[in-house]
């Protein structure tokens, strides 16, 4: 080893799934298979006519998009805080807030970035195996941390859990922060937005990536109490002050103005995913309960890795890890009707 090697940081990074260049069945990423908002196309074709605007930096304070998920929030801008993705937003927060001798506490089997950051930015951390069932168990939160994150939906579980449940975790955890990640709320339940008012060590981070169809924008977003913002923004500008560029802003504020289309597009999800379970269910699958616009699924006879991998060679695309607890699972997307049926005509023949 050269004596450099020594003092660089060495992280083992996160893998993200596939993104293939040719034309597949994509079920891998949790992307959403509509597009976005038309208002979003109609702000594309207004922006062509403005290309010297990007001469200049953008909006340091992104007050468009702030003030767009402001209103539909119904809370101050000073409660928002926008990032490139809520894989920035959930970096930033572990940065800000975990900075505590003690370990923070996330479930074992959750979104796999958590342990990344931890690692990144040196936490000490502990994972909480989640029951059988993959359910997390609340009062694993319960013991003195160093803050708490969790997913609800969980992934890639796919298991929303009550408010009830969730509030339960904050009020153990009163002296920490605790970051809810609402990546999928949109297809599951009640989000935790309405215990802010009564927790103001809570922060609840959300995504443009799923049920607002804009994976390749890269927009994310936590809501919080005014001083947990203004953490929050100390750390961002002094990392990068001009995180979401010119195009983000004004397509992600259209995107948030189209409440009719964002009820719709996810209603169709949702209605894939019911019909999509008993279609799993058909076949002996067996998967805990979704909620989010994706499904847990294993079959007690076809080995997970061969299935993957077949199912890659006939273009279709999910996600396999094959790591510890899950080594018999694969997670697939909701897509549109006719993906899902192109899935199961497949699944039908190879298990002829
Ligand atoms: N949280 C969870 C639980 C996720 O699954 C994802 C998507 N990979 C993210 C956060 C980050 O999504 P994005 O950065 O696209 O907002």
């Amino acid at each position: 080893m050269r004596e450099f090697e020594k003092n660089i940081r060495k992280v083992e990074p996160y893998v993200p799934g596939e993104q293939p260049q040719k034309k597949v069945i994509k079920l891998n990423t949790n992307e959403n298979p509509y597009p976005p908002a038309p208002g979003v196309l109609a702000a594309m074709k207004k922006l062509e006519g403005h290309v010297d605007s990007l001469r200049l930096y953008p909006d340091p304070t992104s007050d468009t998009l702030v003030s767009a998920l402001a209103d539909f929030y119904h809370v101050g801008k000073d409660q928002v805080f926008v990032g490139v993705g809520s894989d920035d937003v959930l970096s930033m927060c572990f940065l800000t807030f975990f900075n505590s001798e003690k370990p923070v506490f996330f479930p074992d089997i959750t979104y796999s970035f958590y342990k990344v950051w931890a690692d990144l930015y040196r936490i000490p951390y502990e994972c909480k195996k989640v029951d059988e069932n993959f359910h997390i168990i609340k009062e694993d939160y319960y013991p003195e941390n160093g803050g708490v994150i969790f997913p609800n939906p969980n992934a890639p579980t796919s298991i929303y859990e009550d408010l009830e449940f969730v509030e339960d975790i904050i009020r153990h955890n009163q002296d920490v922060i605790v970051i809810v990640d609402e990546a999928y709320i949109d297809f599951a339940g009640e989000s935790a937005l309405s215990l802010l008012d009564k927790y103001d060590n809570l922060i609840i981070t959300q995504t443009f990536s799923k049920a607002r169809s804009m994976a390749g924008m890269r927009i994310g977003y936590a809501i919080a109490s005014p001083l947990l913002i203004k953490y929050l923004n100390d750390a961002k500008y002094s990392f990068n002050s001009y995180t979401m560029n010119k195009t983000s802003l004004v397509y992600g504020a259209e995107a948030v103005k189209d409440k009719e289309y964002f009820a719709e597009t996810t209603r169709k999800i949702v209605e894939t995913r019911d019909w999509a379970e008993e279609e799993f269910k058909k076949l002996g699958f067996v998967f805990p309960k979704p909620s989010a616009n994706f499904i847990f699924v294993s079959h007690p006879e076809y080995d997970a890795k061969e299935l993957f991998e077949a199912m890659k060679a006939k273009g279709i695309y999910v996600r396999f890890w094959g790591s510890e607890r899950i080594e018999q699972y694969l997670r697939v997307t909701i897509g549109t009707r006719e993906e899902m049926e192109a899935l199961f005509a497949f699944l039908r023949e190879y298990m002829m």
